[in-house]
């Protein structure tokens, strides 16, 4: 259950950000799917998803411009083979990331934008990033939407939308009747990704040993049969509806 507290838009010129962490890892998701890249994960989020597992509040600091720069560079040490940069979070338009990414373009660095799509991009931007819109809620912001490059959802086979084979609801967060579609007219992309559902049955297990050990092989059948049946149905709705399947590499490649 994730308890960080929802934190407001910030007004800013974007001097300054609240960072969370930078590192350099393996894009596994979206259109840069096995790319080396650098991860900035800004600190706070506008959405309290129950069931996000992301870290974004404990340990956040506010960077200067020049801090986060020299910040990535220290952890390329030297590399000049990775030439992407990730901006997630939390939800980076919460903060002013236009001056960011302008700096970023001009340090040579492609920008990869990770949004739950509800807040409207502030300052302005040199060249519009790639922005992958995975929404959490019914809204989309008006002055985002023209700007996102592609959609993200993840299904659970239980919770879907028969007609358009995409979910109800993400991370159980609350999204009546559904979660936030691509426009009828949109020709990006539409990631669709199977939900794991090792922490849906992660419970506490008690009784005898012998008790436990029967319990925990039946839940360990659960979740390999309701992830076979999620796998299923993403390859089913990708190849009737033209979505793209998306497995999370990084996961399997057990990188941050
Ligand atoms: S919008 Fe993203 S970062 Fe924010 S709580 Fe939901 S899943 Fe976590």
């Amino acid at each position: 259950m994730n308890n960080q507290i929802p934190t407001k838009r910030v007004k800013s010129d974007g001097d300054t950000l609240l960072i969370h962490s930078i590192f350099h890892t393996i894009q596994g998701e979206g259109p840069f799917t096995g790319v080396p890249a650098v991860f900035v994960r800004l600190g706070g989020c506008n959405l309290q998803c129950p069931g996000c597992d992301t870290e974004y509040t404990k340990g956040t600091e506010t960077m200067a411009m020049g801090t986060i720069v020299n910040n990535i560079n220290y952890k390329l040490d030297g590399n000049t083979t990775t030439k992407l940069i990730v901006i997630t979070g939390g939800e980076p338009f919460r903060q002013n990331i236009s001056e960011l990414c302008n700096v970023l373009n001009i340090h040579g660095f492609e920008v990869q934008i990770e949004t739950n799509g509800v807040m409207a991009p502030q300052g302005d931007f040199d060249t519009w990033p790639t922005i992958i819109c995975s929404p959490k809620t019914t809204k989309l912001n008006p002055k985002l939407l023209p700007h996102i490059t592609a959609f993200k959802y993840v299904a659970n086979w239980q919770e879907v939308n028969e007609h358009d084979g995409l979910p109800l609801t993400a991370l159980n967060h609350q999204a009546t009747p559904q979660l936030a579609r691509p426009p009828e007219d949109f020709d990006g992309d539409v990631y669709l990704q199977p939900m794991d559902m090792t922490e849906y049955y992660d419970e506490d297990i008690e009784g005898s040993l012998e008790e436990q050990s029967v319990w925990a092989e039946q839940l360990d059948g659960l979740v390999e049969s309701h992830n076979q049946a999620n796998l299923d149905f993403v390859v089913k709705s990708c190849m009737q509806h033209g979505y793209t399947i998306q497995l999370q590499i990084h996961k399997l490649l057990n990188l941050e």
